[in-house]
């Protein structure tokens, strides 16, 4: 990692300093003015892991004092656009960056399809540099690992134990659960518990019983908000998606959800990103929090892009 200061002044971890950089809060794969789409880095032992790679991924790493090549190491919650858009190109920049280590992308099905459809659409550039430039080829240097998270981690015993095991390195152990996203049947939450500190990032999901499991007694825990005061607002600038109000109620957690879902797992801080709608400026920081508030005592932090937890 590079030694310059994230935009908001906070700094970036130091070996064993465990934290969740917020790299873009909100939800859903429209860009516009404002919040980037979603995407966070956590940082643990000196090392960099990006979960989820939605549109502007690799210039927010950029602004967080993260160069892609320092990034050995991403997971996708799933595959709606809006968490993977930019994977392909993540990587392609940490190749243009100078990656010599293989890059390990984790993700549910299709992941493999996904990442050898990308690299074919740059087989040409890849070529060219390798020839021209002496590059190494990045084909070789991308290994995915597209698995199939338990949906049922109600096994007795420690947090989160009979969630899948994803790695385990540097004293930093990751796991993951199928959650309820659906017509998605392969949507991911993903628990990181490092010596110091244990953060659960939720990936899209309504109210799951297997989230909050995997969340039992978190630090901190990264979980999608919707407002549903803000839903007309945002439908309404959505005419070509009929269906969307039904995919978004079924499959997204509302902020009053979103309390007993924190207050249920115990956790310490809850961290509201995915922000559905993430660009309505009459949904006040109040408005997002007050509803949460009302099942849940710990505290809550309303994210924002580059915001370090
Ligand atoms: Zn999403
Ligand atoms: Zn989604």
């Amino acid at each position: 990692m590079h030694n310059r200061e994230p935009r908001d002044g906070a700094a970036i971890a130091a070996p064993g300093d465990t934290k969740v950089v917020l790299l873009g809060t909100k939800g859903g794969p429209r860009i516009n003015r404002g919040r980037a789409n979603p995407s966070n880095l956590v940082t643990a032992a000196g090392r960099s892991y990006v979960v989820d790679c939605g549109y502007g991924v690799t210039r927010q790493l950029v602004e967080a004092g993260v160069e892609a090549h320092e990034v050995h190491t991403i997971l996708i919650t799933h595959n709606h656009s809006d968490h993977m858009l930019e994977l392909g190109p993540l990587v392609y920049s940490a190749w243009a960056g100078g990656l010599r280590e293989p890059i390990e992308v984790w993700g549910p099905p299709p992941m493999g399809t996904i990442v050898a459809n990308f690299l074919d659409s740059v087989g040409y550039d890849i070529d060219i540099r390798m020839e021209d430039e002496g590059r190494p080829d990045l084909r070789k240097l991308v290994r995915v690992h597209e698995f199939d998270a338990p949906s049922s981690p109600t096994l007795p015993g420690l947090p989160g134990q009979g969630a899948a095991m994803v790695f385990e390195r540097d004293g930093l152990r990751v796991s993951a659960v199928k959650v309820r996203h659906p017509p998605i049947t392969h949507a991911y939450a993903y628990r990181f518990d490092a010596p110091d500190r244990s953060i659960t990032l939720s990936g899209d999901t309504t109210y799951s019983p297997e989230l909050i499991a995997l969340a039992e007694g978190a630090d901190v825990l990264v979980l999608e908000v919707m407002h549903l005061g803000g839903l007309d607002r945002l439908l309404s600038r959505n005419p070509n998606a009929p269906t969307l109000r039904k995919h978004l109620i079924d499959s997204h957690t509302t902020t009053e959800q979103l309390g007993h879902v924190a207050a249920e797992a115990g956790v310490k801080t809850l961290v509201l990103s995915h922000l559905a709608p993430g660009d309505d400026p009459s949904i006040t920081d109040a408005m997002w929090i007050e509803d949460v508030r009302k099942n849940f005592s710990g505290k809550i932090v309303l994210g924002r892009d580059l915001m370090t937890i």
